[in-house]
C-alpha cells in the first residue's frame, strides 16, 4: 500500500501528526499497536496539566499556545471539552525551578502571569501546609488541565474525517528506509511512503535505535478530601500546581474534575519500565506520606493508583524532526514527563517538517540533531 506519509504510533504526538497532515490534504495512514486512547503507554490517566509559561524551556510557550488554539477550535467543532483553563500555580522558593522557570518562560514569551508573595499564596491556597516562610508562587491564568484519552481520540477522529486511514491493533514490526521510500512492516501488510513519522513513545528507541531515550515508569494517584462534604479540593478552588517543597520533594497535581478525584504525583518518583509491583507500591507509599504532610485536608490513602510511562531525553526536551542520517524518517518523542500539553503544537511542527514548510516557532531546542547520532 502506497501513501504520502505513514505515522507509526497514534498516542499524543502521532495522532496529532496524523490530524495535522490530513488537514493539509496528505494521503496519510496511521498505525497503532493497541486501541486508540489505550492505557498502556504515556497518554492515559484522565487528565494532564496544561501550562503555557513552561518552566522546562522558554521556547515551549509558542508550542503550548498553538496546542491551545488547535484544541479549542477542535473542541468547539465537536462539542468536547479538550482543555479547561482554570490556571496553574508554580510554587516554591524564589530560586526553585517552578518559580524561576515559570517566570523566565513567561518573560521570554510575553505570557501574562502574576507573582504571588508568601501572604498572597497562603491566602489563596489554605490547603497547602508546610510552606517555607520565603515560598512564593507564579499564577499562569491560561493554564489548566487537558484530557489524554479524550484528546488522542478526538485528534484521531479528526484525522479520519479528513481522509486518514487508521490501522489500530496493528503492531509495526520494523521500518526500513530505502533510496526512494520507507517501508513499514506489520504482520498483515506492508505500507510504503516517501516519508514516515515515528511517534512510538516509550518504544521509539526500539523502532529507531540510537536515539538517546530512556523510558521509566511512574505512578499516578487519586485522592479524596478527608471530609467527604468538603469542596476545598474542587478544581476551581484547588487548581493545577507544581510545588517544590522545602524538603526537596516536588509535587504536581490538580483538584477534582469530572469526579475523577484529586490527582497528585511526585515529580521524581520512578522505577524501571518492567519494574516490580512492590517498587510501584513503595512509590505510592512515599507519595501518601508526603500528601499527609503537605495537604492535610486530603485522606492520604489514594482511592486508586496506576502506572504510566515517561520517556526521558538527556536534556529533558523532546526530539522532533528529521533523523540526521536518514531524513525520510521524522521522529517525535522524549516527552520527558511534560509533553502531552504540546501534542497538537508538535503535530503541527511534524506536518510542517514533512511538508518542508517554515516552522511556526523556533525549533532548534527540539531538533534530534542536537545529540550525536547513536549517543547522548
Ligand atoms: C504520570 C505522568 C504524568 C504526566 N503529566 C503530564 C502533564 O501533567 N502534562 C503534560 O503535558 N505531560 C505530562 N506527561 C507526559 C505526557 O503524558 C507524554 O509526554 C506524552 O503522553 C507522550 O506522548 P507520546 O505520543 O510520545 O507517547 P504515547 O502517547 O505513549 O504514544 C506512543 C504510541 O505508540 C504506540 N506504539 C509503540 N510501539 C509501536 C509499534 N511497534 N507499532 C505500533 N504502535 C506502536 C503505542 O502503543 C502508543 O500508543 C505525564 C506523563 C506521565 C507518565
Amino acid at each position: 500500500m502506497r501513501k504520502d506519509v505513514i505515522v507509526v504510533g497514534l498516542g499524543a504526538f502521532g495522532s496529532a501528526a496524523l490530524w495535522r497532515l490530513a488537514h493539509r490534504g496528505a494521503d496519510v495512514a496511521g498505525v497503532e499497536r493497541h486501541g486508540i486512547g489505550h492505557g498502556l503507554g504515556s497518554s492515559h490517566g484522565a487528565t494532564r496539566l496544561f501550562r503555557i509559561a513552561c518552566l522546562e524551556h522558554p521556547g515551549l510557550a509558542p508550542v503550548a499556545l498553538k496546542s491551545l488554539g488547535l484544541w479549542t477550535e477542535l473542541g468547539e467543532r465537536t462539542g468536547e471539552v479538550l482543555v479547561r483553563q482554570t490556571g496553574c500555580l508554580s510554587t516554591g522558593a524564589p530560586d526553585s525551578a517552578p518559580v524561576s522557570g515559570a517566570l523566565a518562560a513567561a518573560g521570554a514569551a510575553g505570557v501574562p502571569v502574576t507573582e504571588l508573595d508568601h501572604e498572597g499564596l497562603v491566602a489563596r491556597q489554605p490547603q497547602y501546609a508546610g510552606l517555607a516562610p520565603g515560598d512564593i508562587a507564579v499564577w499562569d491564568p491560561g493554564a489548566g488541565i487537558c484530557y489524554p484519552e479524550r484528546n488522542v481520540r478526538a485528534q484521531t477522529v479528526a484525522a479520519r474525517r479528513l481522509g486518514a486511514d487508521v490501522h489500530a491493533h496493528t503492531p509495526v514490526l520494523g521500518i526500513e528506509s530505502g533510496r526512494d521510500s520507507v517501508t513499514v512492516y506489520t504482520p498483515t501488510m506492508e505500507l510504503r511512503a516517501p516519508q514516515v513519522v515515528v511517534a512510538a513513545g516509550a518504544w521509539l528507541g526500539e523502532l529507531v535505535p540510537g536515539l538517546p531515550l530512556s523510558p521509566r515508569r511512574t505512578p499516578m494517584s487519586w485522592f479524596r478530601p478527608g471530609d467527604p462534604g468538603s469542596d476545598d479540593f474542587a478544581l476551581e478552588r484547588f487548581p493545577a500546581f507544581i510545588w517544590r517543597r522545602p524538603g526537596g520533594e516536588a509535587l504536581w497535581g490538580h483538584g477534582s474534575d469530572e469526579d475523577y478525584g484529586v490527582k497528585i504525583g511526585l515529580a521524581e518518583a520512578d522505577t524501571a519500565p518492567g519494574g516490580s509491583e512492590d517498587a510501584m507500591d513503595g512509590l505510592v507509599e512515599r507519595l501518601s506520606a508526603v500528601v499527609a504532610e503537605a495537604l492535610p485536608g486530603l485522606d492520604p490513602r489514594p482511592v486508586r493508583s496506576g502506572p504510566c510511562l515517561i520517556t526521558d531525553s538527556p536534556d529533558g526536551q523532546f526530539l522532533v524532526g528529521r533523523l540526521p542520517d536518514d531524513p525520510r524518517v521524522v521522529v517525535a518523542g522524549g516527552g520527558s514527563g511534560h509533553g502531552f500539553k504540546h501534542a497538537p503544537g508538535i503535530g503541527e511542527l511534524l506536518a510542517q517538517t514533512v511538508a518542508d514548510e517554515r516552522a511556526y516557532c523556533a525549533t532548534d531546542f527540539l531538533d534530534p540533531r542536537r545529540f550525536p547520532v547513536g549517543g547522548s
